[in-house]
């Protein structure tokens, strides 16, 4: 979603739908960093931005709270969550017992048009990181996220796809708050040599680089405080 124009509904649309449209739209934001953790995200607000009913809005709100994106808190509302140490590192230890089982599936299923789509990806990311801004930035962050979820459509596991973009979801709340490096969280040589192993259909290695590339993810985080963040510019397109 480009513009909040992009994001409005019609009042016709079935409610399902526009749920999940929000559901995708604020996912998104969270993934980019627009939306810092911490941020409140009042029904009235969420409601107003996408032209639906609050009801709606209470929806998609619910649904990104099953995720772990959202924390819903009696009486104060919704708010982007923001992850302690104990959950980001427990973020991380689910990731490093499932991306390996994922790339192993993906790795008996993947075509060459797939391995395409993968290198597609990489030089996506590349093109984007060489350019400035903060669009070019969050577009590089996305796609970093987007090479974890490609290989989890790959693998054919729709529960863990689903998984995966919880994961790479919260991954990005986790680094936003305690990453250190400004640059992106994923390293380009990383991916390229993953890719590089599974056309040579060398799952071992594979799987081994996936370990070490999200043990240096992890390895850039600074666990002992937290960012703080400006309300104001969180919400600032
Ligand atoms: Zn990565």
């Amino acid at each position: 979603m480009n513009s909040s124009a992009d994001m409005r509904l019609s009042s016709s649309e079935p409610a399902d739908t526009g749920t999940q449209q929000i559901r995708d739209a604020l996912r998104d934001a969270i993934i980019e960093r627009r939306l810092a953790p911490g941020t409140k995200l009042s029904e009235s607000d969420v409601g107003d931005l996408f032209n639906v009913s609050r009801t709606l809005a209470r929806a998609a709100l619910q649904a990104l709270a099953y995720e772990g994106l959202v924390n819903v808190e009696r009486n104060r509302g919704a708010f982007v969550a923001y992850p302690s140490p104990d959950e980001a590192r427990q973020i991380f230890a689910a990731r490093r017992l499932i991306e390996p089982g994922i790339l192993k599936s993906a790795a008996e299923r993947i075509a060459p048009a797939q391995l395409r789509q993968l290198r597609q990806l990489l030089a996506e990311e590349a093109r984007l990181m060489s350019e400035r801004g903060q669009s070019a930035r969050r577009a590089e962050i996305k796609a970093s996220g987007d090479f974890h979820l490609m290989l989890a459509s790959i693998s054919g596991n729709l529960i863990m796809q689903r998984f995966m973009e919880e994961l790479v979801a919260r991954s990005s709340l986790v680094i936003a708050l305690y990453g250190q490096s400004s640059t992106s969280s994923c390293g380009h040589s990383e991916h390229a040599d993953i890719i590089s192993a599974l056309e040579r259909q060398d799952v071992d290695t594979a799987c081994a680089l996936m370990l070490h590339h999200i043990e240096h993810i992890e390895a850039d985080l600074d666990l002992r405080e937290r960012k703080s963040f400006d309300l104001k510019e969180a919400f600032q397109r």
